[in-house]
């Protein structure tokens, strides 16, 4: 999957290092990140000079540290990529880090002001958050907690297309946990939402963060409980169906959780999915 970097290492441990010569510059804009790329290859802007002020610590990757621009200079001969293109470049790793970078970049960029008392946050120090001088309000991060659901009868699947993405491949059901909600419930809620259906067995299959949309990914397979017969919510889904074991075809990308599951889904027996 997209975080499977090994044998490189990711590293978000906070500190306030002071940037470097020869340390990675991260400029992001409207949830873009500016890189060099050259034949598919992406290259980060490299630290030279500069108010090291204007710099943020954010994580390492190996012994390449990542630090943002806080005054967003778009370094000449860069090219602005979206999540979506960073997927088409490599080496992996730096893939990985320019997702999460984007994610990170992002959320200090959206949270300048205090939104309770509108104030100017300051930076923490000693861990990632920021503070209101003001009101005192401290800000973390935020991960939107999500489910992907495999759900199971016999040797079929329920794959799902959204609408608007006719054209990707089928997913799975999937959806947004609410506020007061466990992520077991949100598991069968979604798939009651979305196709009608009651499930029992769940099973956590893994988890994957996904900066896309600042969520963590939490991968469940489940059987279906009682009646097949599908009720598509049309609100949000183009289709949704039953599909066999042998009519997925091979070769999904592994990259996304949803497509490593339908893979693990197509090459495993039902007893080895739930033990
Ligand atoms: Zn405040």
């Amino acid at each position: 999957m997209l975080q499977d970097i090994a044998p490189h290492i990711y590293d978000n441990t906070f500190a306030p290092y002071a940037v470097e010569e020869g340390d990675y510059t991260v400029t992001i804009e409207k949830r873009r990140i500016y890189l060099y790329e050259e034949e598919g290859r992406a290259l980060f802007p490299v630290y030279r000079e500069g108010d090291k002020e204007d710099y943020l610590y954010l994580f390492s990757v190996d012994e390449k540290r990542f630090f943002l621009d806080l005054k967003r200079r778009i370094p000449e001969g860069t090219k602005a990529c979206t999540f979506h293109e960073l997927q088409h470049l490599s080496p992996r790793y730096l893939v990985y880090g320019a997702c999460v970078a984007i994610q990170l970049g992002s959320w200090y960029s959206d949270n300048v002001y205090c939104g309770r008392c509108g104030k100017k946050n300051v930076f923490d120090t000693k861990e990632r958050m920021l503070t209101c001088p003001d009101c005192h309000t401290a800000i973390y991060p935020r991960i939107n907690p999500c489910v992907i659901t495999g759900v199971i009868h016999d040797d079929e699947i329920i794959m799902t297309q959204s609408l608007g993405w006719e054209k990707k491949h089928f997913g799975l059901v999937a959806g947004f946990a609410e506020i007061g909600e466990s992520i077991e419930d949100c598991v069968r809620r979604e798939v009651f939402e979305e196709v009608g259906l009651h499930v029992r067995d769940l099973t956590f299959y893994k988890s994957q963060p996904w900066p896309q949309s600042d969520s963590l990914l939490f991968g469940f397979f489940c059987r279906l409980d009682g009646d097949p017969s599908i009720h598509r919510q049309e609100s949000e889904l183009a289709q949704a169906l039953w599909v066999d074991r042998k009519e997925i075809p091979e070769g999904r990308d592994q990259n996304s959780l949803t497509g490593e599951m339908i893979e693990y889904f197509r090459t495993h027996e039902n007893k080895e999915i739930f033990g």
